[in-house]
């Protein structure tokens, strides 16, 4: 693909906005990591805005095991081809995607504002992580965060997700790639079935109220480009979080 590639080095905190609103940032505030003092286990020491990591009672990511079969309503993914914008914030590579991508969820309607990727997957299903899991965020008009997780396998390519792998930036870079197109439709596995649970940004500050719906069906990309990933970005997930009271539910 003969892409114009603009490349737009930026210290992080340059770069506020949407990133920030979800917590995905790595801007101004305290150093958080996956490793070592800065790792998850002091998370809520490094701010009192971070409480919530070690106080909160439906944090994520979870373990999906016990479940509660629901007729639950279908996810309705209004999602077209766009230019997107990649950014390794230090903590992943997040895609900003332009307004005009949306989730119902029966009467709920949430614009798309980004995805983002983990290895291994956050969420475990049985126990069982996957290699890798792809966040994508989305926010209703009342400000309320509805996060999709779709887990990805090794397995054969994906056109979809080429294009992201194709031009995973580097730490601080922000990469907006001029005649690009995503198909973010073709980043979903065909089946829609899913997990249903409350929980919370599974980053600092980790504020609840998140509604999350964890796609049953993974998709799949090539050992290679999750091998790519990895060295780029290594380890960041979570520990996986106490359920405590909630219900996992489940799509018929
Ligand atoms: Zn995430």
């Amino acid at each position: 693909m003969d892409s114009k590639l603009s490349l737009l080095k930026t210290m992080a905190i340059a770069a506020v906005g949407l990133a920030s609103l979800t917590a995905q940032a790595g801007g101004p505030g305290p150093h958080w990591s996956y490793h070592g003092h800065g790792g998850p286990a002091h998370w809520a020491e490094l701010d009192p805005a971070f409480e919530a990591c070690a106080k909160g009672v439906s944090q994520s990511p979870v373990n999906i095991k016990k479940t509660e079969k629901a007729d639950l309503p279908a996810l309705g993914f209004v999602y077209g081809s766009v230019s997107p914008t990649l950014w390794n914030n230090g903590h992943t590579v997040q895609v900003n995607l332009p307004a005009g991508n949306s989730l119902t969820v029966g009467d709920q309607s949430y614009d798309l504002l980004q995805f983002h990727l983990h290895t291994p997957s956050e969420e475990a299903i049985g126990g069982k992580r996957a290699a890798m899991v792809a966040h994508f965020v989305h926010k209703n008009a009342e400000g309320r965060l509805g996060v999709v997780g779709v887990l990805i396998q090794p397995g054969k390519r994906n056109a979809g997700f080429d294009a992201v792998f194709a031009h995973l930036p580097r730490t601080g870079e922000k990469i907006t790639v001029d005649d690009l197109k995503l198909d973010l439709a073709g980043l979903l596995p065909t089946d829609h079935g899913y997990y249903s649970f409350e929980g919370s940004l599974t980053t600092p500050p980790c504020s609840e109220g998140v509604s999350w719906m964890v796609l049953k069906s993974p998709v799949t990309v090539s050992p290679r480009q999750i091998e790519a990933f990895r060295k780029l970005v290594h380890d960041n997930a979570r520990p996986l979080q106490p359920l405590h009271e909630r219900v996992v539910k489940e799509s018929l």
